[in-house]
């Protein structure tokens, strides 16, 4: 099952179409959110980035004359030392999409891609763009992520099975043993690639990750993200874990050199304890918010473990989606799922008051 329009899409429309319509002397750059819009749409984390990112992210700044050397390595490091691995484990990307575009590349070459029918796909457009091969695999009933399905279409035609947990767009997350298993399992036949973006919002990071697997040598990549919980989305730092030919594999793959600032920023941010916590409760508060919003008007949202949440609102989503962006309120619609089910991401505490209200207004009319 596609998903239709991804994001780049989107932003190329409509970034390019405005561009193309302002263009003339009076030009200028539009940084950041779209004035008088909410955004509720990309999961992105409007409270990053950290104050300490922002400091450090600024001195780099200062210094950008010069290409980035010994910070590529020391965020690496840090990272790699965290979970107990080495530097042979580590891959850096510019955003961790590019690095989860070269796996599907690297690794189509080789074989057939296995994915869940309804999940992230940004990479994956791109892969077919590339010629790869991809094999959807139906969701369970519940819409959850079904590992059993997976593992069954695993032939020596497939070369990675790539699995998001938690997964985006339904927010369900998969029992960390379960994924354990199947990693243990399917990574004898084939590369197993989990995403894990939202890790950081789930009830129990530690349990749902299968990183520790990587520590056992396992043929599996993990795939982070500074664009999440570190409200970085803008900066462009990625971040992956993976058997050592794994990470060689990607890292001859991606394509960017990752910028100074980007990388600065991450730096900090990752050490800045007092943020994440900070951050993990907007999170965790404002989807209670968007929960209540659903409840109040009957819809039972899917269990969310991130920064969105997924909901069957009973009638067609994309073009309620229409509806409340006449409004000024930016959601996502089915996004290639049901076509009943909306995806609301967190906001600003305050956006997703009026988000409330406006939610109600044109639920009810
Ligand atoms: N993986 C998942 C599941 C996502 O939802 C996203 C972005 O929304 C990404 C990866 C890519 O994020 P980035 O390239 O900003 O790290």
């Amino acid at each position: 099952m596609k998903t239709g329009f991804n994001r780049r899409d989107f932003v190329r429309t409509v970034v390019g179409g405005a561009v193309a319509l302002s263009l003339g002397p009076t030009a200028f750059a539009q940084y950041g959110p779209i004035p008088g819009k909410i955004l509720l749409r990309y999961n992105e984390n409007p409270y990053g980035p950290s104050a300490k990112g922002l400091k450090a992210g600024s001195e780099a700044a200062k210094v950008g004359a010069y290409y980035p050397e010994s910070i590529i390595g020391d965020l690496q490091r840090m990272i790699a030392r965290r979970h107990g691995l080495s530097m042979d484990n580590m891959v850096l990307s510019s955003g961790s999409n590019e690095a989860l575009q070269a796996a599907m590349v690297a690794y189509g070459k080789r074989g057939k891609v296995i994915m869940p029918a309804l999940t992230y796909t940004d990479h994956v457009a791109y892969a077919e763009r590339k010629g790869v091969e991809i094999e959807r695999i139906p969701m369970a009933d519940d819409l959850s992520t079904d590992l059993d399905a997976m593992a069954a279409a695993v032939d020596d035609s497939v070369s990675l099975v790539y699995v998001c947990n938690p997964n985006n767009p339904t927010g369900l997350t998969i029992d960390g043993d379960e994924l354990r298993a199947f990693c243990r399992d399917v990574s004898r036949k084939a590369v197993v690639l989990v995403d894990e973006a939202y890790n950081e919002v789930t009830d129990d990071p530690p349990y749902t990750s299968v990183v520790d697997l990587v520590g056992e040598g396992e043929n599996i990549l993990v795939m982070r993200t500074f664009s999440k919980i570190f409200g970085m989305a803008g900066y462009r730092v990625g971040y992956g874990m993976g058997h050592p030919d794994i990470a060689a594999l990607i890292n001859g793959h991606v394509m960017a050199w990752p910028n100074g600032v980007g990388l600065a920023t991450a730096f900090a941010s990752y050490q800045d304890d007092e943020f994440i916590a900070f951050s993990r409760e907007m999170i965790v508060t404002g989807r209670e918010m968007v929960n209540a919003t659903f409840r109040k008007n009957g819809i039972e949202p899917l269990p969310s473990q991130t920064n969105f949440v997924f909901a069957d609102i009973g009638r067609n989503a994309d073009e309620f989606a229409k509806k409340m962006a006449e409004r000024h309120i930016l959601i996502r619609g089915s996004m290639g799922g049901p076509a009943n089910y909306a995806r609301v991401s967190m906001g600003k505490l305050e956006d997703l008051e009026v988000f409330d209200r406006v939610f109600t207004e044109v639920y009810n009319t």
